[in-house]
């Protein structure tokens, strides 16, 4: 079994109520997929503002070194570091191999996150806070481009 971010199935779990605009077969059987969103999972409502990291990685908001702000400058941290445990709680359970994780959220990024600032600038080598948890308890953590076969970087915005 592998984890996946709940929006690259099509579920309208993003900040702004909208899916990841992916589709196309994937490269794991549908059947072996457990969608979960972290922010969702979190306690945070679905439309939401959107978040960023501030001054870091997810690994940093673990250890308590950055927060995690929303667009209003109020910390969800929190609800970040909560959805997290809540993931890595379905991983054991599920024992899964791996995870398929959105790149770029706060929550999922494993490639890039997003600078702090809110202007759309990225973060390149930061972490989501679910994405480090699940490397830190040895889960690989992959991304939409290793699901898609056909994957386009328009696709991944
Ligand atoms: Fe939820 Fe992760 Fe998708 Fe954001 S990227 S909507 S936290 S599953």
């Amino acid at each position: 079994m592998y984890l996946v971010s709940a929006c690259l199935l099509g579920l309208k779990t993003r900040f702004d109520g909208s899916k990841a605009a992916l589709s196309g077969a994937t490269t794991v059987p549908l059947e072996e997929l457990i969608p979960v969103c972290p922010e969702q999972l979190g306690g945070l409502s679905t439309p939401r503002l959107p978040s960023e990291i501030q001054g870091g990685r997810g690994e940093d908001v673990l250890k308590g070194r950055a927060p995690v702000l929303n667009s209003a400058g109020e910390d969800v941290t929190g609800y970040f570091l909560q959805g997290a445990e809540e993931v890595l709680y379905l991983a054991g359970l599920y024992k899964v191999k791996a995870a398929y994780l959105k790149d770029g959220s706060p929550s999922c990024g494993s490639s890039y996150t997003y600078d702090g600032t809110f202007s759309g600038r990225r973060f390149p080598g930061g972490t989501g806070v679910t994405a480090a948890l699940l490397r830190k308890n040895g889960i690989p953590v992959f991304n939409e481009h290793d699901l898609f076969s056909h994957c386009s970087a328009a696709d991944t915005k």
